[in-house]
């Protein structure tokens, strides 16, 4: 599961760029151009099984597995979105 701590990372970069579309089409970019992971299809299921039917649910559904990096990745991956998504909510109230 080598490919997570760095999903993690990619996701929690760009969902503070802008939310999610409802697709894994972040995960998928990621996932396809990755090294470190073999198996596009195996990966995304492996997500699904956890909860991660969309880019945003990976962050906020998907346990890491007892691994420190990936844990780590993801406990600031979901931070990182959390104020994000609290930005937008301001910027929505802000423009009335
Ligand atoms: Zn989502």
């Amino acid at each position: 599961m080598k490919w997570l701590a760095g999903l993690f990372k990619h996701l929690g970069g760009r969902l503070e760029q802008g939310p999610c579309d409802n697709t894994m089409r972040l995960s998928t970019d990621f996932l396809r151009e990755s090294d470190e992971c073999d198996d596009c299809e195996e990966a995304l299921e492996w997500l699904a099984e956890r909860g991660g039917f969309c880019d945003c649910e990976v962050l906020l559904n998907v346990e890491p597995p007892d691994d420190g990096d990936a844990i780590q990745a993801s406990t600031r991956a979901y931070e990182r979105i959390i104020e994000a998504v609290d930005e937008y909510e301001k910027a929505k109230k802000r423009m009335g």
